[in-house]
């Protein structure tokens, strides 16, 4: 067990936390699953500055004001679609917790909660995505103080299911 890891389920527009990480598509322009939760509860401002940031690369990460949300911030990271894990979706996948943690860092965020980035829509085998996540939130907290805590909010059960038992929480 890492005590700067947290495990929740639930909806990840309600948490009063530094920085939300949106799992969003690359035009950044908003969609479906939490994406479009996200902008719902942030409102029409968020999108507004969205638009002024020209996209975002598969991997990558962009952060915006929070807007109508408790959070402070949104952290938009772009999660790789699954194509059958030959074209580095594992790389990917873990360049959008980095990415997203060095910003989270970078704007001094001391909670940053992320959802299943890439588990939904984009179709990423869950326990896989979950190691991942988990991997590469260790090694940014090994050598980082900021964030001081990391919050994985699992919508499903199932999510969370497979989280506790890598955790062994
Ligand atoms: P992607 O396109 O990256 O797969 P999705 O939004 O389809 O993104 O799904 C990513 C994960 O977010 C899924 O596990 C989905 O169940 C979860 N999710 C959807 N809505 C919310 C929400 N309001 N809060 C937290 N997680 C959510």
């Amino acid at each position: 067990m890492t005590p700067r890891i947290e495990l929740l389920q639930g909806d990840i527009t309600l948490l009063k936390v530094d920085a939300v990480v949106n799992a969003a598509n690359k035009s950044l322009l908003g969609g479906g699953g939490v994406d479009g939760a996200i902008h719902r509860a942030a409102g029409p401002g968020l999108l507004e500055v969205c638009r002024l940031l020209d996209g975002c690369q598969t991997g990558e990460a962009k952060i915006t004001k929070g807007f109508k949300l408790q959070a402070d911030y949104v952290i938009h990271t772009v999660g790789p679609v699954w194509h059958g894990g030959n074209n580095d979706e594992e790389k990917l996948l873990a360049g959008c917790y980095r990415n997203s943690l060095r910003l989270a860092s970078d704007y001094k965020c001391k909670t940053v909660a992320f959802p299943n980035i890439s588990t939904g829509i984009y179709h990423f085998p869950r326990e896989l995505a979950a190691r991942i996540a988990i991997i590469e939130t260790r090694k940014f907290l090994e050598e980082s103080q900021l964030p001081e805590k990391v919050i994985f909010i699992c919508f499903e059960k199932e999510n969370l299911d497979i989280y506790r038992q890598i955790l062994n929480m």
